[in-house]
């Protein structure tokens, strides 16, 4: 049976104590702490140690975390800029180590070349760059870099080839983290997306959450467009043994409860399957 965490994301509005109360009384097993400004988020950058123990006392593992906003600028133009993001990621695995947290999720790319050709065409350079000091780094650590497909148009991190061009040679504990969502953004196929990082070898984690029609994103799976059969079926055949994370956007606290049992239905209906 396939375990399916929930990401931090969705509590970006409660207390750290509901959210794990939330969690537990849902039966989530495991989650991605994410959002730093949600309180969860926030208790455990300032005590991981202790906020592992706390989630864990909840039957909460943390199988991932998800690299903070400062830490999603690896792609910039200005060195200083660009150094001081790849900073913002190391500074979690300091955090990570303190907790046993194994894996991050790191975006590659920020967009900030908007429409601009020329600025993209100097991205998958700066964006390695950082990559392979951030590699170096997790290696050293024992922990793992999963790469987020973000983006759009064909620019470079939205496809998985053009990710697995910039993780290519960093070492086994590099690969992808395949952002469902995302990939329906960019208005790719999801099987050819999906089927090139799995016979890659590749994939690492999911986050898995649904789009609708107009594009807005990190619904619950079922109120989008996306058809998820086919995907899950997919992992099957793969017999893909990654994380799987259920990333939903936040919800306005009185919407909370409703939300959270939402998605434990929809992880129920698929850890059945
Ligand atoms: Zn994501």
């Amino acid at each position: 049976m396939s375990t399916y965490a929930i990401s931090t994301w969705l509590f970006g509005h409660v207390p750290a104590d509901d959210a794990i109360h939330l969690m537990a009384a849902n039966g989530f097993t495991e989650a991605e702490l994410s959002a730093e400004w949600a309180p969860i988020t926030a208790a455990w950058e300032q005590d991981p140690a202790g906020v592992c123990e706390q989630l864990a006392e909840a039957g909460i593992t943390v199988p991932s975390v998800h690299s903070p906003r400062d830490g999603r600028m690896l792609d910039l133009a200005d060195d200083h800029e660009r150094l001081s993001s790849v900073q913002a990621n190391l500074r979690y695995f300091d955090l990570m180590q303190a907790c046993g947290v194994p894996e991050i999720i790191i975006h590659p790319v920020s967009g900030a070349g908007g429409d601009n050709d020329d600025e993209w065409a100097a991205v998958p350079h700066r964006s390695r760059a950082s990559l392979e000091v951030l590699a170096e780094k997790a290696g050293n650590a024992g922990l793992s870099l999963a790469v987020e497909n973000i983006g759009r148009n064909g620019r470079p991190g939205s496809t998985m080839v053009s990710i697995l061009e910039l993780i290519d040679g960093l070492g086994d504990h590099v690969g992808i983290c395949m952002d469902i969502g995302h990939t329906q953004q960019a208005q790719l196929d999801l099987l050819d997306e999906l089927s090139t990082a799995l016979t890659a070898g590749k994939l690492l984690s999911l986050h898995l959450h649904d789009v609708d029609p107009e594009g807005t994103d990190h619904y619950i799976p079922g109120e989008g467009c996306i058809d998820f059969a086919p995907f899950l079926d997919m992992l099957e055949e793969h017999d893909y043994k990654g994380g799987r994370t259920l990333e939903i956007r936040v919800a306005p606290p009185e919407e909370v409860v409703a939300r959270i049992r939402q998605t434990a239905a929809v992880r129920e209906r698929w850890e059945s399957l």
